[in-house]
């Protein structure tokens, strides 16, 4: 067991192995290999259309890849009926767009998928939710509907909703993008919290603050290849591969 924690396999939770994604006659992910450890927060940084979206999309399973093997906490995709659904329990994703039921309270939205997955009844279910909510800092929202709330408020919920099915890995996928610059900070200090607080997280976006605070490791992708791997400090200060230099160069 010792051998596989240095190793690291022991401990890989979320494995990439020469993944390839093909829209129609584009290449879209390219022989990606990607293996993130238990408690790590890979930041995923690259220009548009370089296929990170699609590569979250890949590992909670919303798109099915053309070759290579994804396999989370040793589950290999792609699973079906039961392990499926686990699977999807286990990963939790926050969008661009907040993605919230629209007709349903705050609370509701935070209660659903736990009650519906019968992880807890509805009593156990709301009691989490209170406390996610309390924990995200919108508890005195819970009563409202979703387009009462700001955009900040909103993607907070967003990510409490997602922590109620307990996940093992959190994806988030421009999670600020859509926010207007004063809730920016909100929402990514409860990102940089739950980063801290252990949760294994892959994060696409374009707060390089945040990548610097809160990365373990900056995965830099460019036309559905990653090109370059680093810890933040060596990333953003002697990126080695010209596509990352001249990406920096546009948005520092
Ligand atoms: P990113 O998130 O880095 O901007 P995406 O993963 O969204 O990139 O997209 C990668 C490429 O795949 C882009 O060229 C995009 O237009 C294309 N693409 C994404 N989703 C689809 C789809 N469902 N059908 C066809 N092409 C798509
Ligand atoms: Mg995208």
């Amino acid at each position: 067991m010792s051998q596989d924690r240095a190793s690291g396999t022991q401990d890989a939770l979320v494995v990439l192995e020469r993944v390839n994604k093909h829209f129609g006659p584009l290449h879209v992910l390219r022989d990606v290999d990607l293996t993130v450890r238990r408690g790590e927060v890979v930041v995923v940084i690259g220009p548009s259309g370089s296929g990170k979206s699609t590569l979250c999309r890949t590992i909670n399973r919303l798109e099915p890849i053309d070759s290579g093997r994804i396999t989370i906490d040793g589950v290999p995709l792609p699973a079906e009926g039961k392990a499926l659904a686990r699977l999807r329990a286990d990963v939790g994703m926050v969008f661009q767009s907040f993605n919230l039921f629209a007709h349903k309270t705050v609370l509701e939205n935070v209660t659903l998928g736990p009650v519906k997955a019968k992880r807890a009844s509805r009593k156990e279910a709301q009691e989490q939710a209170m406390a996610l909510l309390e924990r995200v800092g919108v508890a005195n929202q819970a009563g409202k509907m979703p387009a009462q709330l700001s955009g900040g408020q909103q993607q907070r919920v967003a990510i409490a909703r997602a922590l109620a099915m307990r996940p093992k890995v959190m994806l988030f996928d421009e999670p600020t993008s859509a926010l207007d610059p004063e809730m920016i900070n909100e929402v990514l200090d409860v990102m940089t919290a739950l980063a801290h607080e252990g949760m294994t997280m892959v994060v696409v976006t374009h707060e390089m603050g945040f990548a610097r605070r809160a990365a373990d490791r900056v995965v830099f992708m460019d036309g559905g290849l990653i090109v370059e791997e680093a810890d933040p400090e060596t990333f953003f200060t002697a990126p080695r591969s010209e596509r990352a230099q001249d990406f920096l160069s546009k948005i520092l």
